[in-house]
């Protein structure tokens, strides 16, 4: 029997083992915040382990895809606790869908709160055979260091016991103790940083009505010079109101008061309909600054350490302003498993092969993001100095040299449908193979540029309402 010892049963976790014990693994999944999300009815309060939960998630189809594909019980338990979908069709104007093309369920959707994706992949854990939950913390990485490099063979625990297995896969999120642990064994774990240093707040509400369009797909985002605000919507009719701002601007600090945030977004252009559509659930979260993390257990060409691998934000950490955590987490998690289900490969090849499916697919999709983070970091920094804000970073990666720009493939994609998928997919992280990059995706590019008039360029950004500073301190002095 393959045993697995997992640490975190949080949304990445928990996919993690579901998909090793369908497949015969034998699975101890340890979290020591078991009851505060796997329970039938959790409350809305910021876990100690995982603060972010409460925080406004939207997510990218690659979400979605993952549930559809491999766990298909748990899309349709979603489902059934109140989570719709947003499809394809209701993200983009009706003359974009065009009749509609095969694969286009693909670019759907899921609406839902973290607190209720993981009460149903709590569920569906609990009710798995070949899973045992163990709920405690583990306090330390079990090496066995007779070899030339050291393999990990298990977990201690909080009492002083401890968990062994074949295989430990590391899904303890963004602060996961285990790059500590292999430090303090004397293993340095190669690392890339990206520092950002944006704060969320977020409010939960209760959508009264019939809800608005929303302006951008599956989210309404509106951006001043000094915040962003992003709604998302969740199941059984609520919606995640976040407000990012700079951890270094005291005026906006003031959003953590629950009248000070109704006050800027009762104050926001563009965002009338919908403040009169949210009804408050409890009060403001506040997060931040979080660095953009990628963690890697190979160095030049070897494993550092083996029988150990991470998934998730413990393998890789972005800001949410593209929403795609979870996402690759999923993807991350998938792979992995795939991986461990080819039983020719030993754990050398496993561990350079998982290395370079993250060279070549997950550190794309993490660039990408770091890229938006840190711009959004400088456009916000800009914003309170009251300099000009610094064009948004290009949404997609593409080769040294290629005959198109990000922005090219952005103004052909509103005018042409197929372009206008191909753009989705990768931005929904549906794209590992990268069509996006290929040579006929920007032919066809050129060609849809060629025949539009030219661009009319950047028009000069608003200046009125929220995007004056002295109206936002107007709207904030009552709550200094
Ligand atoms: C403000 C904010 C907003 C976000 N918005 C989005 C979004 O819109 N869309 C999106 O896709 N992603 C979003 N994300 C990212 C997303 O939340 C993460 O990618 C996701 O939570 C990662 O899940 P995980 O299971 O890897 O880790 P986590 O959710 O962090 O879970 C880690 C688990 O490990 C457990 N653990 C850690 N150490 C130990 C230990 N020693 N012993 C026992 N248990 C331990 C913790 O209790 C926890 O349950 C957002 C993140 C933030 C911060």
């Amino acid at each position: 029997m393959r045993t697995v010892a997992v640490l975190g049963g949080s949304a990445v976790g928990s996919v993690t083992a579901l998909l090793l014990a369908r497949t015969g693994w034998q699975v101890t999944l340890v979290d020591d915040e078991f009851d505060l999300f796997s329970t039938p009815s959790p409350q809305l309060r910021a876990r100690p382990g995982a603060p972010h939960t409460v925080q406004a998630h939207g997510f990218m189809a690659r979400t979605l895809h993952e549930l559809t594909t491999r766990l298909p019980d748990v899309r349709q338990a979603l489902l059934d606790a109140g989570a719709p979908l947003i499809t394809f069709a209701s993200m983009v104007p009706p003359h974009w869908v065009d009749g509609g093309r095969p694969g286009d369920e693909q670019l759907d959707c899921l609406r839902v709160r973290r607190l209720t994706l993981d009460r149903v992949l709590g569920e569906a854990v609990a009710g798995q055979s070949g899973i045992r939950r163990v709920d405690s913390r583990a306090t330390g990485l079990l090496l066995d260091e007779s070899g030339p490099v050291p393999t990990a063979t298990g977990l201690g625990l909080e009492d002083g016991s401890s968990v062994t297995a074949g295989l430990v896969i590391d899904a303890g999120g963004r602060r996961s103790p285990i790059s500590r642990w292999l430090a303090d064994a004397g293993i340095v774990q190669p690392q890339r940083v990206d520092p950002c240093e944006v704060i969320y707040y977020t409010r939960h509400h209760r959508v009264v009505g019939d809800a608005p369009r929303l302006n951008a797909g599956f989210a309404q985002i509106h951006q001043f010079p000094s915040f962003i605000s992003l709604l998302f919507l969740g199941d059984n009719d609520t919606g995640m109101l976040a407000m990012s701002t700079h951890g270094k601007d005291p005026l906006l600090k003031r959003l953590r008061h629950d009248a000070a945030f109704s006050a800027v977004m009762a104050a926001m252009p563009g965002f009338e309909e919908w403040a009169v559509a949210l009804d408050p659930i409890g009060s403001v979260f506040c997060l931040g600054a979080l660095d953009n993390r990628m963690r890697f257990l190979v160095r030049d060409g070897r494993p550092v350490v083996r029988g150990l691998h991470q998934v998730g934000d413990a393998l890789c950490m972005t800001n949410p302003t593209r929403g795609r955590g979870l996402s690759m987490g999923l993807a991350a998690a998938g792979a992995l498993c795939d991986l461990l289900g080819d039983e020719s490969l030993d754990p050398d090849d496993l561990a350079l092969a998982y290395d370079a499916w993250q060279q070549r697919v997950l550190a794309i999709y993490y660039r990408e993001t770091a890229a938006s983070d840190v711009t959004l970091d400088r456009q916000l920094r800009a914003g309170l100095a009251g300099q000009a804000i610094p064009r948004n970073a290009p949404g997609i990666e593409l080769p040294e040299g290629h005959p198109v720009t990000s922005e090219d493939l952005d103004r052909a994609a509103d005018a042409d449908p197929d372009l206008l998928r191909a753009t989705f997919r990768a931005t929904m992280l549906l794209d590992d193979e990268r069509v996006i990059a290929s040579e006929r995706v920007a032919a066809r590019t050129r060609a849809v540029l060629d025949a539009l008039p030219p661009s009319p360029g950047r028009p000069p950004p608003p200046t009125d309402g929220l995007h004056d500073r002295s109206v936002l301190e107007a709207v904030l002095a009552p709550y200094a």
